[in-house]
């Protein structure tokens, strides 16, 4: 295929980014996807499976150690610079797929209210809430697209979104901890069900189910079950004849003609430094939340001086992600294996029902499998435990099997202040600025994630925990965004308030669309992918209208 000039140059092949190639070149237009990153096709290397979890740098997936970010919790603060999978960086995996390939499949609809918060909880000092410009009915047809698309298994949630559809297929069939965690839920007067996961129960698609495999999240899928735009949309796209997909190729900037009007980018390859441009009548960004404003701000021009899209200063405002923390349980007997994916309960009593923190809880979970390394991250060592030789040794052997690992999401509140935007002095080693993160996270973020906290141990504490764990919430986290991150370039109907319209068009710009994380105007009280791809389903849809032939 002629690449020099297409319809339309996709950036980022990442969870929504695939998406949005599949359904232009299904709707007859010639798609670029670029993608910083690798196009991995096996993932049986030992040293995957053990860099997320330890941090070892030689992984066969970016991004690369030079791709530094900056943080600072205000403006008033000189921000530092901190490397990928550091805890601050906020990183996703660079690679064809984005974080789809490694994620761990949650897959979650937002709750009809989520759309209408500022409405519903009125104005919260300090934070910057907004009704959304579409409602989760408008949306609803392209969550189902997704989980029937990608492949969606789970049950029906009790007090989950109206759906005109159940799921696509079954549950993934239960490992150990659900038969300690299903009844504990069920005598504490909540309704237990089994989570909703992008990993496939039974053969689907031509792909296969899972092999129930002892590592999951933070690993990519040996055998492909895991609903990754990488096994999924994008080879659809490719099938067409009308998507090429370029990996390691950076993009640096969206171009202007003589008029102002966008009519590409140019990228560079992984290891030249020569740029290449590739022309399109229309450009969407996918590059996730951190990325995807950087790149507009590098794209400076006389039209646009302050970057693409920031004539009235919104683009990187507002980056938040959804509160979520793990608790933990040590039990005197086995109560759990190491048959993945491991998630097998969630429980969602916790939106909208009830007044005070409670209101604006999430989803408790339990966790994915873990492996060793994973544990003894993760796991708390009691103090009465010496904590080297012997006796921890027979700490982590006892407790692998006998301890359970929950996980909680919740709602937080945005804040204009928090914000990406590129480092005046620091460059990458391209010589592009980075994303500068500045950010302090609302404070009452602190009492709804101590509700879901308290909610965690009761939980532990009627399974039969004999000790319970939960994590030490505090007010004034400079914590930044986290894997969750979303909300940077929201869309909304005013361009003094927001970036993108309601369609995911850059306001005022006739043919830059944003279709990533970016678009949220706030998180769920769950994990946002989900919702990320049904917006991906949804700007496609409107892209096709409006730049017919
Ligand atoms: C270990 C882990 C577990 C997770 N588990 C879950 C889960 O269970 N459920 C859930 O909902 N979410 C989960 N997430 C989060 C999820 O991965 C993200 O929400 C999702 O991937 C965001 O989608 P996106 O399209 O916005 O960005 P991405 O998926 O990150 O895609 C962006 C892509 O753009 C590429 N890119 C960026 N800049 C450029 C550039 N300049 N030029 C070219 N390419 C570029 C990136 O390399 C990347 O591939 C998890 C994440 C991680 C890391
Ligand atoms: S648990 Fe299943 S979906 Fe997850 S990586 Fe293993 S085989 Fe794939």
């Amino acid at each position: 295929m002629e690449t020099d000039r297409v319809d339309a140059v996709v950036v980022g092949a990442g969870a929504s980014g695939g998406i949005v190639a599949k359904e232009l070149a299904e709707a007859g237009w010639r798609v670029v996807l670029l993608e910083r990153g690798p196009w991995l096709e096996t993932f049986g290397h030992l040293e995957t499976r053990d860099a997320w979890v330890t941090g070892i740098d030689r992984v066969p997936f970016g991004p690369e150690r030079s791709d530094v970010r900056t943080v600072r919790a205000s403006d008033r603060e000189t921000a530092r610079t901190v490397e990928p999978r550091s805890a601050l960086h906020a990183t996703l995996p660079s690679v064809v797929g984005g974080g789809s390939v490694y994620y761990g499949g949650f897959a979650w609809r937002f709750k009809p209210e989520t759309f209408r918060l500022r409405t519903l909880a009125g104005p919260v000092p300090g934070a910057n809430l907004a009704d959304w410009p579409l409602t989760y009915d408008d949306l609803e047809p392209f969550y189902e697209k997704a989980e029937y698309e990608l492949g969606v298994s789970g049950d029906e949630n009790p007090w989950g979104a109206p759906r005109r559809k159940p799921l696509p297929m079954p549950p993934v069939s239960d490992n150990r901890e659900a038969a300690v965690l299903h009844p504990a839920a069920r005598r504490l007067g909540w309704k237990p069900f089994h989570t909703p996961l992008a990993i496939l129960s039974q053969p689907y698609r031509g792909r296969s189910a899972c092999v129930r495999c002892a590592f999951c999240n933070g690993f990519g899928c040996e055998v492909g079950a895991k609903s990754s735009t990488l096994v999924t949309v994008i080879p659809e796209a490719i099938r067409t004849g009308r998507c090429r997909v370029i990996p390691q190729a950076f993009v640096r900037e969206i171009t202007v003609d003589g008029h102002g009007t966008p009519d590409g980018v140019l990228f560079e390859r992984a290891g030249s430094r020569a740029h290449q441009k590739i022309s399109a009548r229309v450009i969407v960004i996918c590059a996730s939340a951190t990325e995807t404003p950087r790149l507009l701000l590098n794209s400076k021009s006389k039209f646009f001086p302050a970057g693409l899209g920031n004539e009235h200063d919104q683009v990187g405002r507002n980056i938040e992600n959804d509160g979520s923390f793990s608790a933990h349980g040590l039990f005197d007997h086995v109560v759990t294996d190491q048959i993945g994916p491991g998630v097998c309960f969630a429980v969602d009593d916790f939106q909208f029902r009830h007044p005070g923190a409670g209101r604006l809880g999430g989803m408790i979970s339990n966790l994915h499998t873990r492996p060793p390394l994973g544990f003894v991250a993760r796991v708390q060592v009691p103090d009465h435990v010496r904590p080297y030789g012997r006796e921890l040794k027979e700490f982590y052997r006892t407790y692998f099997l006998q301890s359970i690992f929950l996980y909680a999401t919740c709602h937080t509140f945005p804040r204009a202040e928090n914000r990406v935007d590129t480092d005046p002095a620091v460059r990458d080693a391209r010589g592009v600025p980075v994303s500068r993160i500045t950010y302090h996270q609302h404070a009452r973020n602190a009492e709804i994630e101590q509700f879901m906290a308290d909610r965690c141990a009761d939980l532990l504490r009627e399974a039969g925990a004999k000790s319970v764990v939960t994590p030490h919430i505090v007010r004034e986290s400079e914590a930044g965004p986290s894997t969750h991150q979303l909300g940077s370039c929201r869309m909304g109907n005013d361009p003094f308030s927001s970036v993108a319209d309601r369609t995911g068009r850059v306001h005022n710009v006739p043919n830059v669309y944003i279709a990533d994380g970016s678009l949220l105007v706030n998180p769920g009280g769950y994990n946002p992918s989900l919702t990320i791809q049904a917006l991906a389903y949804w700007v496609s849809a409107a892209v096709a209208r409006s730049h017919r032939g």
